[in-house]
């Protein structure tokens, strides 16, 4: 059996049609509980990131067995107008801002890789 491709679960208002991500209890916007969880869309666009250029703080962060090396986190906005932060995967920092990318993995962060860049292979 395959594995099924990622998908990042969040919450819609009944009310409004806000979405979160995080799911959440309440809504954000219009204060109604009246939450129901829904898949999210598997690419979006990075809405703005930064480089992380040292080893964060250990635990949590597990480095990788061959070493530290420097990555990208930013936020994501998908479709459904909702930004998720997440671990960004590319050849080029550069190349990153405004790029499509798609959702590679979620656990134990969400991770989005921009076009032809394998998750986490590196
Ligand atoms: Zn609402």
């Amino acid at each position: 059996m395959p594995t099924p491709p990622p998908v990042l679960t969040g919450s819609r208002c009944g009310a409004c049609d806000n979405v979160a991500f995080p799911p959440a209890d309440g809504c954000q916007r219009c204060g109604q509980r009246a939450m129901s969880t829904v898949p999210l869309s598997t690419s979006g666009r990075v809405w703005g990131h930064t480089v992380q250029r040292f080893a964060p703080k250990s635990p949590p962060y597990v480095p990788p067995a061959d070493g530290f090396v420097p990555f990208a986190v930013g936020y994501v906005e998908l479709a459904e107008g909702v930004k998720v932060e997440a671990v960004l995967d590319c050849v080029d920092f550069d190349e990153l801002t405004g790029a499509e990318v798609e959702l590679v993995a979620t656990t134990p962060v969400p991770r989005f890789a921009t076009r032809g860049v394998g998750g986490g292979a590196r």
